[in-house]
């Protein structure tokens, strides 16, 4: 008897054992569809054995085995069970977590060939068919003249695609590929020589494992630097793995990624892909179709047989850190990758993150810098800052800003306002008694949105009418606290009333396709002032745009968490990168009441260097990340009490032996309750990554055993950015 050892999607840590029917062709790797309770689920193959401890009248047998698409190649396999190790999840569910959904359902993917072509077979059977089989001579005859595409006209009649079907079965006719070969961006500049510095650097190190760290200023061109390998690469017979935080707010890259790779060498991968194009691209990078695939952070689990270069644009960017379910980096995954198959990493950024600085300067990563512009005359912004205490706001907006705006619209110039809050404002309040509108479900305030007139929580959704009085007091008179873009939109409207004004967050980007015509609009000067958020402040080029104004930054210079300065800096530094990219030169004023703070000052003089020297410095000494490595356990429940009762016992539960790391006491979350789930966690950290990953692994088959009272649940969360 053959017995498969099948990893499934549920929160335990085992494999479970299934008998193989005789004659079913499973390999380690196959997707097979398997009975679990009453269930049908999908599962993949992990081992084949001869033999199971399940007694053989309880083992039950494989249903079926998936035929939509070849085995998982044992490279997959690998990088999966690296993530359920590092991350401390069961392999079934990081397993699950990794494959597209459409392939973790039990209904077999039908797959669209691009085209079809004539096979030999089909040529006999042209000579040989029936006159009556009217359809079927039709699509041969067509064939016969060479492939066609499958979404041809003649191709896909109801009657044609019933005849295409039976062909294609017969073997008269298969899937075609054409040839296509990748189109070398034309020469529209000659590059610059840190630029090229830059290319051969990476590309003398093809075939073998390095990391980069590619530190190139906003504008510096470091998109030309990745084409350009990645190019290279393929002509190399290598694929490549490119990774961004978000691709519907950087088309200008896919675009010019598109240029050079047309037709199915590349594919891109993200959420809000269609589950059976995802899945189809899945397949294609895993039978070598797709030579580039472009995706989000989901992509770093794409299978590459070829995999020869891996790059992550705009490294630094949290996005990289999934939040839920399996909580990995893509960022870091990736680099494991480019490890495991012994290729180059090249991360790019403008503000590196802390983790990646320091790789670099201890020389673990090198180096490449791109320390200026890449167009000719194109000059980093002048950056100043307004200090508030002497230029006090109005309505948020200090003088000298509104001055600056002033002449931005005179010269028909663009001006964006940057800040980094949705809404009209954060809190609504009640002067007489103090009551300030709460998510009943989080522990976090509601936010007035006065543009669909309601209240609405940022962290669970909920959504609820702006109240008439105050429910303590009974006062009518509520006052919105503080300021959000729907506020400051309302402001510059009533200050410039001939200006055409844009708000640009994520609430006025939802519908599909929004971004894209907001920023046609914004380069063809439809628009001549931007309110927006961090959503401005990726990777895009708005040529027209000469000011950057930035409000109220200064909250993140006290945050508790640590990260927030790394992030303000980042966000600042992105954001300012905005303005001036063409023959006009930008300027960026920042609003603040810390205008020597050392953070603007870095901005100031463009000094990421000294900001990340300065930062790491205090991290080191505060026995920070990424001086420290650091997990946390954390639990969920209904009850606070529960969910630190349950951690207790898991701290007391802790391997005795964990040289190296220490375990701090449960504690609430920052934002302690999201949708009505209270939130605790305990920090375990170590100077030692190896000594916290054995200590991990051992605890966390003891809280497998351990059973969480009532309705708690738990997970590790590990290099976690949220506290
Ligand atoms: P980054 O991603 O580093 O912020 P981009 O790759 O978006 O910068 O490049 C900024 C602009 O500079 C783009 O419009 C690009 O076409 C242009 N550019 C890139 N390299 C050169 C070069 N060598 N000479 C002139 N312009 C260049
Ligand atoms: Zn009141
Ligand atoms: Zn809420």
């Amino acid at each position: 008897m053959r017995v498969a050892r099948v990893a499934l999607d549920v929160p335990l840590p085992q494999l479970f054992d299934y008998a193989v029917p005789e004659g079913m062709a499973v390999v380690r790797g196959a997707r097979v569809v398997v009975p679990f309770g009453k269930r049908s689920v999908v599962g993949v193959v992990m081992a084949l054995g001869d033999a199971s401890d399940v007694p053989p009248e309880r083992l039950r047998a494989i249903a079926a085995l998936a035929q939509d698409a070849p085995p998982l190649p044992e490279a997959w396999l690998e990088l999966a069970q690296f993530a359920a190790d590092y991350y401390q999840r069961p392999l079934g569910e990081t397993l699950h977590a990794a494959l597209p959904p459409r392939l973790r359902r039990p209904k077999p993917l039908e797959r669209a060939p691009l085209a079809w072509a004539i096979t030999p077979p089909g040529r006999e059977a042209l000579a040989a068919l029936p006159a009556r089989a009217r359809t079927k001579r039709a699509v041969l005859a067509l064939l016969a003249h060479g492939p066609a595409a499958a979404d041809a006209p003649s191709l896909t009649t109801a009657a044609a695609r019933r005849a295409v079907r039976e062909l294609a079965a017969a073997g008269s006719i298969a899937p075609h590929r054409p040839e296509i070969a990748p189109v070398a961006p034309e020469a529209r500049f000659p590059l610059t020589d840190a630029q090229r510095d830059a290319i051969d650097a990476v590309a003398a190190a093809l075939g073998r494992f390095a990391a980069f760290l590619l530190h190139g200023v906003t504008g510096s061109g470091k998109t030309e630097v990745y084409l350009r390998l990645a190019l290279a690469a393929v002509r190399a017979g290598r694929q490549v793995l490119v990774l961004v935080p978000e691709i519907n707010l950087t088309p200008a890259l896919e675009r010019e990624f598109r240029a050079c790779f047309p037709g199915h060498l590349l594919v891109t991968l993200t959420s809000a892909a269609a589950e059976n194009e995802r899945a189809e691209g899945f397949l294609a990078a895993q039978e070598g179709v797709a030579r580039i695939v472009l995706g989000t952070r989901l992509a770093v689990f794409t299978p590459l047989p070829d995999l020869g270069l891996v790059i992550v644009d705009e490294e630094h960017d949290p996005s990289y850190k999934q939040q839920e379910g399996l909580r990995y980096s893509a960022r870091d995954l990736a680099v494991w990758r480019a490890r495991a198959v012994g290729c180059p990493a090249v991360l790019g950024s403008a503000t590196p993150s802390l983790e990646s600085w320091t790789n670099a300067r201890a020389g673990r990563y090198r180096m490449l810098a791109l320390p200026e512009r890449a167009r000719p005359g194109a000059a980093l912004p002048a950056v100043r800052t307004i200090d508030l205490r002497a230029d006090p706001a109005k309505d948020g907006v200090a003088a000298t800003l509104a001055a600056a705006i002033e002449a931005r619209l005179e010269r028909g110039e663009q001006a964006l306002v940057f800040l980094n809050r949705r809404g009209y404002a954060p809190v609504l309040g009640c002067g007489a008694c103090g009551w300030a509108a709460g998510c009943g479900r989080c522990a976090a305030h509601l936010v007035v949105h006065l543009a669909d007139r309601r209240l609405a929580c940022h962290h669970c959704g909920r959504v609820e009418p702006i109240p008439r009085a105050c429910p303590v007091c009974g006062n009518v008179d509520l006052f919105p606290f503080g300021r959000g873009t729907q506020r400051v939109e309302a402001a510059l409207a009533a200050r410039f009333p001939a200006a055409r004004i844009l708000r640009i967050d994520s609430d006025s980007m939802r519908a599909k396709g929004r971004w894209q015509s907001t920023s046609d609009a914004i380069r063809a000067g439809r628009a001549d002032i931007l309110v927006g958020t961090q959503i401005l402040s990726k990777g895009h080029d708005f040529p027209m745009v000469t000011l950057v104004g930035v409000l109220n930054a200064d909250a993140a210079l006290f945050a508790a968490d640590y990260r927030a300065p790394e992030r303000l800096f980042a966000q600042l530094e992105q954001v300012a990168g905005r303005a001036g990219r063409a023959d006009r030169p930008g300027e960026v004023l920042i609003q603040t009441r810390y205008p020597h703070h050392p953070l603007y000052r870095a901005l100031v003089e463009h000094d990421f260097a000294r900001f990340a020297e300065a930062l790491a410095e205090e991290r080191r000494v505060a026995g920070f990340p990424p001086f420290v490595h650091e997990a946390v356990l954390r639990a969920e429940s209904r009850s606070l009490d529960a969910a630190i009762a349950f951690l207790r016992a898991a701290v007391r539960a802790a391997p005795r032996e964990r040289e190296g790391v220490q375990v701090y006491d449960p504690v609430p979350m920052t934002l302690s309750r999201v949708a009505g789930w209270e939130r605790a966690h305990v920090l375990a950290q170590s100077r030692s990554r190896r000594a916290l990953q054995t200590m991990l692994a051992a605890w966390r088959a003891t809280l497998h055993g351990m059973r969480p009272p009532g309705d708690v649940r738990w997970h590790f969360d590990v290099d976690p950015i949220e506290f």
